[in-house]
């Protein structure tokens, strides 16, 4: 599973590290950065999918499985 955050609909909810601050951070404007980029580690997948479905700006997006 690979995870992608789109920082142009990124609107700083932070919703996204209140649920997965492993793979969420908030940069110095409130916007939400990825901790890394790229592949997501199996334990981490749900909460991926987790942060991705609770995004109302539809910011974070998932490939693969
Ligand atoms: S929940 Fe979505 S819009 Fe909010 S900070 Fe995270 S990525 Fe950005």
């Amino acid at each position: 599973m690979q995870i992608h955050l789109d920082a142009e609909k990124c609107q700083g909810h932070n919703r996204c590290y209140a649920l997965a601050p492993e793979l969420f951070d908030v940069d110095d404007y409130g916007q939400a950065v990825l901790t890394e980029e790229g592949e997501v580690p199996d334990e981490l997948k749900d909460k991926a999918r987790l942060a991705a479905a609770n995004c109302p700006e539809y910011a974070i997006t998932l490939t693969g499985d």
